[in-house]
This record gives structure tokens, sequence and C-alpha cells, in this order.
């Protein structure tokens, strides 16, 4: 019999699970799908078999369990179930590996464990992720199941980096240090750059900049995460959708002890009702740079502070590299996001950084280079594609056991 070639990807997030199906010999997509509204009356599924249409449904979806068969079923009516003898393995987005998982791994019992015991460095993300495995691991025992960690990629940064200054005994009893996150598409994006500039990932630097909802930046250093803007969890480092980013510690005591707030309404308040939702009431940079254009001040001054906290990472990142070969734009605002780009490299031509305008006004397509031909430093833009990564991850973990 030959070897199984397909894999199937989970990514659950807090309220959704997104999932794909590849075919590991080309990379080809035969479905993919999303549930979201998890937990709600209004749950929705939308399934799309390559090539053979799309359906969807709406219906109440009361968890990742539930959400999980709902997905197993879809795939079954389109015979690519998880039955399937062609199916090498599942892979699963786990949002926090805590220090100890540096790898894409092979679940069994102690792994379970130990991403259970990181709940709290990651409540939101990891029982989804959890459930999500518990699942598939229920409807095919037999099957590897692989966790691809969110935080491995950026295990590699050096203590100076990944400390906190803090008294270390307290920081080690409580697991606090800088983990990072979205480690799966800064590993992509930072190798798929390098291929753009035609060198092997040991040869480049360079500062990947994901911008999406959540948004993070990093300093990958020949081929090694060495910084990343994300800390303990995922509020820290640039101003994101709804989350605040940066900010002096002390505003949480100051809230605490002045406004009179609780600890749960301040962690909602910088978690889900900050960033540029807080800042003018809209998280989606289609609809900020609409107020813009129509005069709207409050909108335009969300997308300076965005900005300004753009530039002071690609500043420190530089300082932190030494010599950098290209800055890469990626996820739903980096990637389709011009003005975003142009205002965050705008007035770095010292530091050899520089967009041309033609080029930055591409839209769609693959990775390309957005600089100008004579630049020092390359811009880039390069869409992530985590789900791929994850698929390659835990081909090359169960493929050669095959
Ligand atoms: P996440 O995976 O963190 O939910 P994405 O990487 O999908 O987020 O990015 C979503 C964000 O991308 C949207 O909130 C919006 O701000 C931005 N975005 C998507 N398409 C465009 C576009 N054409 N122009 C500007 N911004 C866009």
């Amino acid at each position: 019999m030959t070897s199984p070639t397909r894999v199937l990807v989970f990514n659950s997030g807090s309220s959704s699970l997104k999932y794909q199906l590849l075919d590991m010999r080309d990379s080809s997509r035969l479905a993919v799908g999303l549930v979201e509204r998890i937990g709600e009356q209004t749950s929705r599924v939308e399934h799309t078999r390559t090539g053979g249409g799309n359906r969807e449904r709406t219906g109440p979806i009361a968890d990742h369990d539930a959400a999980l068969k709902a997905v197993a079923e879809e795939l079954a009516r389109d015979g690519l179930g998880l039955d399937s003898p062609e199916l090498a393995a599942i892979g699963h987005r786990v949002v926090h590996g805590g220090m100890f998982f540096t790898e894409p791994t092979v679940v069994d019992d102690e792994v379970l464990t130990e991403i259970e015991r990181l709940i709290p460095v990651a409540p939101l993300h990891n029982p989804a992720n959890l459930t999500g495995i518990r699942t598939a691991r229920a409807l095919r025992p037999d099957l590897p199941q692989v966790a691809v960690f969110d935080t491995a990629f950026h295990t590699t940064m050096p203590e100076p980096a990944a400390r906190y200054a803090i008294d270390p005994k307290i920081a080690d009893r409580h697991r606090i240090r800088r983990y990072g996150f979205h480690g799966t598409s800064h590993a992509y994006v930072s190798r798929r750059t390098a291929r753009l500039l035609g060198k092997d990932p040991s040869e480049v630097n360079v500062i990947v900049l994901h911008l999406g909802n959540g948004a993070s930046a990093s300093a990958v250093e020949k081929g090694r995460c060495v910084d990343t803007s994300m800390g303990l969890t995922p509020l820290e480092g640039l101003v994101m959708g709804t989350r605040s980013g940066d900010l002096d510690p002390a505003v949480i005591f100051h809230l605490a002890r002045v406004g009179d707030m609780s600890m749960d309404e301040i962690d909602t308040l910088l978690n889900k009702r900050s960033g540029l939702f807080g800042l003018c009431g809209d998280n989606d940079m289609r609809e900020i740079r609409r107020r813009i254009d129509e005069g709207d001040e409050e909108a335009a001054l969300a997308f300076d502070i965005y900005i300004h906290r753009i530039k002071k990472y690609i500043g420190a990142y530089y300082a932190v590299l030494g010599t950098v070969d290209a800055v890469a734009f990626t996820a739903g605002v980096g990637e389709n996001a011009a003005p975003v780009r142009e205002a965050a490299v705008a007035g770095l031509e010292g530091m050899g950084l520089a967009v041309d305008p033609e080029r930055n006004a591409v839209r769609g397509g693959g990775p390309r280079l957005i600089s100008p031909e004579s630049a020092r430093v390359a811009v880039a833009v390069v869409p992530t594609d985590e789900e791929l990564e994850i698929a390659t991850q835990t081909y090359a973990l169960v493929g050669k056991n095959n």
C-alpha cells in the first residue's frame, strides 16, 4: 500500500474552529472550512470542497467538541472523512507551549497534561486547542495527532530578550517570561522572505511584521528568532485590533485604585476594548482608512498611534539585529493595506528602508518586493500561510514513519 499523504489541520480559536485538508504531495487544498460563533445559537459551518462547491449551515453548536464532530461530518459527506486511509496525521495549532515544547510534538497523554498545565497563561486558547485534540483522538485513536505550537519558534530567544526585569524567583515560580506568539507565521514568513531574496534563511536577518487583528513583530537572525513583541500573553507589543499592546504596567494599578475597576474589567478593557477599536470604535483597517479619507480625525489619530508603534519596533529590532536584510509585512493588514506599509517605513531612508509607491500599490499575488530596486534593505509583502506550515511540520514529523 502507498503511504498516506494527507494532513488535516485544525486551528481552534476561542470561539472558532478553522480547518484545512491538504495533500502533501503538492501542498494542494482538498477542503477548507470554518465553524464560527461556537457556543452561540447562531453558530455557522462553512465548508468548501476544492472544485466541488461550498456548503453552509447555521444552528447552535455548543462547544469545540461538537464543532469538530460537525467538521468530521462535512468531510465525510465529501468522501474525505477522518476514517480515510489516505490521512497521514492531524496537525493541531496549539497557542501556548511554554518553555517545554520547542518543536512540533506527537500527542500522547503526557503532552496533553503539559498543555493543560499551561492553561493559566493561555486561558482563552489552550482549552479550545485541548478539546480539539481530544475529540480528534477519540474519533481516530490510531492516527498520529501532532501539536504545533505558536510559541515554539520563539524558544530560541536569548535570555536577555526573553526575561522581564523582575525577581527571577518570582518569575520562575509563575512561569513569567516572554514567550511570543504567531510563531508559525513568523517562521514561515521569515523563511519565505529569504527565498524571495534568493538566499537561505541562515544567510539573512529579517524583521517580520505580522499585522492581523492580533499583531506582532519579530527579529529573526539567520533563521532563528532573537526577539518578539508579544510576551507572557498576546497582549504586549504592537497596537492591535482590540488589544492595547505596550503600556506602563502602572496603568493597571491606577485603573484598579483610582478608576475602581476590577481585574476582570481591566483585562476586558485591555484585551477586547482597546487598540484601534478602543481608540476610534473600529478595528477593521479598511473602515479606518475610509473614515480617514472622509476627514475623520479620531480615525486619523488611531492610525497614527498604530503606525508610531510599528516604527518603534522596526527601530528596536534593527538595533537588536545590527544588520537587516529585509522587513516583511504579512497577515490581513500587512498583506492588504498599502497605506500602512507606506506610513510604517516613511522617514526611515537613513536606515536604508523605503517603499516604491507603484510596487506598494500592487494588490494581491504572492510574495513580492515593494522597495525600490536600489534599496539597501528589502521591504517585502509575504502572505502568511499558517495552515500550510502546520501541515508541513506535521507531515515532516510523521511522514517519515509511514
Ligand atoms: P486574525 O487572523 O488575527 O483574525 P487577519 O490576519 O485575518 O486577522 O487580519 C484581519 C484584519 O485585516 C482585519 O481586521 C482588517 O483590519 C485587515 N484587512 C483585511 N483585508 C484588508 C484590506 N483589504 N485592507 C486593509 N485591511 C484589511
